[in-house]
């Protein structure tokens, strides 16, 4: 479908990332989902090909694309067909290392940035905790001063890339909360804690779906990080978390469009190929009808996304737009996996079936980047907001 957002450099960028993708990922896509997930080598050879860096800055030796690039590059992911590859590569390349790219630290440039680009260096984003997830204030991670150190101690939980990463961005407390106000929680900061240092434990866990995106407990007990790994100032951490939020936001959306083209192509087939009663479902009016309307909503969660993104692009924060753009495509993309495992009738429930793959995988979408429910939370807060009334 043709789009004002779009140029023929973005597309020939789509033609371009497609076949590398097809190259580099999806063949491997069941060894890595059955395994220990994207192994060693294959982040080298992703990095080799400038797939790591489409959004980092040049200085890094970063693409230093526009966003809309990015979401070329996130809709193609999507398409590989697997959540936990999405996963892994998308929190590497858009989540953990965007707070770094923001910054641009000399050290942290040379020693996490430009090595996460080539693939060298592997990117964690580390916020949530087993006491705390959506709610930031919560966060009780602490990072205490120590002599040109922090000294970190506690536990984050749903680390994506946590068995393989090389370093982890962190969200940790350098000062208590003094109440969170309309600006926030208070006392958080961005810490890059390498995961080699003594102090660091990482326990796999097992997750239904993403299964290829190495999800891990991390603990952090007296771990001593140099001050010089502080991501900005100190305490700026929310402010930093809330704009890379939204970006995170578009990012979950984007790959979740993706995601959805390839199931519904992969449903088409099927529908257009499978024989019952001697004609293919597809000529039956009800999965017509269903597909149908699918197609329809996905027609206008792509303009939904993209215009978000392209709002982002034009240098506002849309945070409204980017909840609505995240909660519509994962939540359409449970309908639309629902549906595409149903008409496959026993086909579909196969271990091995893409359906079922799907299946599992759009669930952790609704959840992971923050919750349906806090999506509608924020969506609701902006729309019901009483206008703004005359200066008093
Ligand atoms: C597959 C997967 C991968 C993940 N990867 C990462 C990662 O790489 N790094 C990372 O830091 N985190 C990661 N997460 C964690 C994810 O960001 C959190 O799960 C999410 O922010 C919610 O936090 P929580 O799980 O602690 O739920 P809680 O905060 O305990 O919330 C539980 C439930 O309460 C409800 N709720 C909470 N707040 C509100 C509200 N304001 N309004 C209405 N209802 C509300 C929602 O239904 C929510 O699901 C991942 C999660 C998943 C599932």
């Amino acid at each position: 479908m043709r789009s004002p957002y779009f140029t023929e450099a973005h597309e020939e960028f789509r033609t371009r990332v497609r076949a590398a993708l097809a190259e580099a990922v999806a063949p491997n896509v069941d060894a890595w989902e059955a395994g220990d997930g994207v192994p060693r080598e294959a982040w080298r050879e992703l990095g080799a090909r400038g797939l790591l860096g489409v959004a980092l800055p040049r200085r890094a030796g970063g693409g230093e694309h526009d966003l809309l690039t990015s979401v070329v590059f996130l809709e193609e992911l999507g398409r590989v067909g697997a959540g936990g590859v999405r996963a892994a590569i998308s929190v590497h390349t858009h989540m953990a290392t965007h707070y770094l790219a923001m910054d641009g630290d000399p050290v942290l440039d040379a020693e996490c940035l430009a090595p996460a680009v080539r693939g060298e260096r592997v990117a964690a984003l580390a916020i949530t905790e087993p006491g705390a997830g959506a709610d930031l204030s919560g966060l009780a991670v602490t990072a205490e001063p120590d002599g040109g150190h922090y000294v970190v101690n506690g536990v984050k939980s749903m680390v994506s890339n946590g068995t393989v990463a090389d370093f982890h961005v962190a969200a940790v407390r350098t000062a208590p909360d003094r109440g969170s106000g309309p600006h926030g929680t208070t006392g958080l900061s961005l810490l890059v804690i390498d995961a080699d240092l003594p102090g660091v434990g990482v326990e796999p866990v097992r997750t239904l779906g993403w299964r290829a995106a190495g999800a891990a407990t991390v603990t952090y007990d007296r771990v001593r990080v140099p001050a010089s790994r502080l991501i900005g100032r100190v305490d700026s951490g929310f402010y930093r978390l809330m704009r890379g939020l939204v970006l995170e936001r578009l990012v979950a959306a984007a790959l979740a469009l993706g995601g959805m083209e390839e199931c519904l192509e992969d449903l088409r087939r099927f529908l257009v190929e499978r024989q019952v009663s001697g004609r293919p479902p597809a000529r039956l009016q009800a999965p017509a009808h269903r597909v149908a309307d699918l197609a329809t909503e996905l027609a206008a969660a792509r303009q939904l996304v993209h215009h978000s993104a392209w709002l982002h692009q034009e240098g506002e924060l849309p945070g409204t737009e980017s909840s609505m753009a995240k909660l519509y495509t994962t939540e359409l993309a449970c309908r639309l996996v629902e549906t595409s495992l149903q008409l496959r009738g026993s086909a579909g429930y196969l271990e091995s079936s893409p359906a079922a793959r799907a299946h599992r995988d759009a669930r952790a979408a609704t959840i992971a980047a923050g919750p349906s429910e806090v999506m509608r939370d924020l969506i609701g807060r902006a729309v019901l907001r009483p206008p703004p009334g005359p200066a008093r």
